[in-house]
């Protein structure tokens, strides 16, 4: 392909739809690639948002889609392609995916995280059968059913708040005594009856026959084994950076891509937004943050 676009985006969540929003206004001729058909990134997975300024208790599907609109009123070009390879190094950036070939003078990366594993017995075989990722997607599957969620953040409380309102019972199972989640959360979550909170614990395995059926647990202070019996389990334990493209790249040491607030990376004309880059606060505030600031760092770059 001849053309060489001034901007590719690479991600369509609230980073990079940021970023594709400044990227018209400030008339560049911008490219946005996404792997998924529709745009939003993990809001979308987000039963409420109660963070994002002007918007309190939004269900985060109509927040990711309003952005999405937003970039489709101001003509963005987008594609649902993955990406398979790119060469970041040189004046024209070239970017490979499952369809085509794409060129640009610079290029921004918004490829988010995805959910962290477990690594236990038991989790990939019962994978979409009562082990998942996702509370907002699976959790009406366990309506009345008793499931567990696992982690202490913000992710793992609203997951077990959002599905204690169509389970019989769930489990918080965590690894300390106490929560890393916000506070408000944590009050909810300790008001809601149908949740108990197991806490100092770490899930040794995932049981069950073709299904899940019970979750073995080892308390981390006494060292004791108990089983929990449960037709699901949900696991909030975190993320992990989508940068398994970041050859060349400077990258910390959980893989995340190095960048300050200016979101440059250590590749001139490459830029880091959102939750892949390297920083203290991954909310949906920064990463649209972020997305306004590579742009204005590349509009320096461009000139
Ligand atoms: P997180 O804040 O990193 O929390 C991960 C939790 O999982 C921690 O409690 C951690 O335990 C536990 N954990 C990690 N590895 C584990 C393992 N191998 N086994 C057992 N437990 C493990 O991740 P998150 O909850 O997914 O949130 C991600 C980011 O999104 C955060 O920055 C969060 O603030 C943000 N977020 C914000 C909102 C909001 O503002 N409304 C909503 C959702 C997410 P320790 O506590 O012991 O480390």
């Amino acid at each position: 392909m001849d053309k060489i676009y001034d901007v590719i985006i690479i991600g369509a969540g609230p980073a990079g739809m940021t970023a594709a929003i400044y990227a018209k206004r400030a008339e560049l001729d911008a490219l946005m690639i996404e792997k998924n058909f529709c745009g939003g990134g993990q809001v979308l997975n987000t039963y409420e948002v109660d963070n994002y300024p002007g918007m309190p208790g939004i269900n985060g599907f109509d927040l990711g889609t309003a952005f999405s609109d937003h970039v489709d009123k101001l003509g963005c070009e987008r594609v649902s392609e993955e990406v398979t390879g790119m060469e970041l190094k040189g004046d024209i950036k070239t970017v490979n995916t499952d369809q085509g070939l794409y060129r640009a003078r610079a290029v921004i990366l918004a490829t988010g995280n995805s959910p962290k594993k477990l690594a236990v017995p038991g989790e990939e075989e019962f994978a979409g059968m009562g082990v998942s990722y996702c509370a907002t997607c699976d959790g009406a599957f366990f309506k009345d059913k008793v499931t567990a969620v696992c982690g202490g953040g913000d992710v793992a409380v609203e997951d077990a708040i959002f599905l204690s309102r169509g389970c019989q019972k769930v489990y918080l199972i965590h690894r300390r005594d106490e929560l890393r989640a916000q506070k408000s959360l944590q009050t909810a979550l300790f008001n809601t009856e149908n949740i108990e909170f197991v806490k100092d614990s770490v899930v040794k395995e995932i049981k069950g026959e073709g299904k899940v059926s019970s979750i073995l647990i080892e308390n981390v202070k006494t060292g004791e084994l108990s089983e929990i019996s449960a037709d699901g389990i949900f696991v909030a334990v975190g993320n992990e950076p989508n940068a398994s493209y970041a050859e060349g790249l400077d990258c910390d040491e959980k893989g995340y891509v190095k960048a300050s607030e200016d979101c440059k990376t250590n590749i001139p004309g490459v830029f880091a937004a959102g939750d892949i880059r390297s920083k203290r606060l991954r909310q949906i505030t920064t990463a649209v943050a972020d997305g306004a600031n590579a742009v204005t760092s590349l509009q320096e770059y461009l000139i």
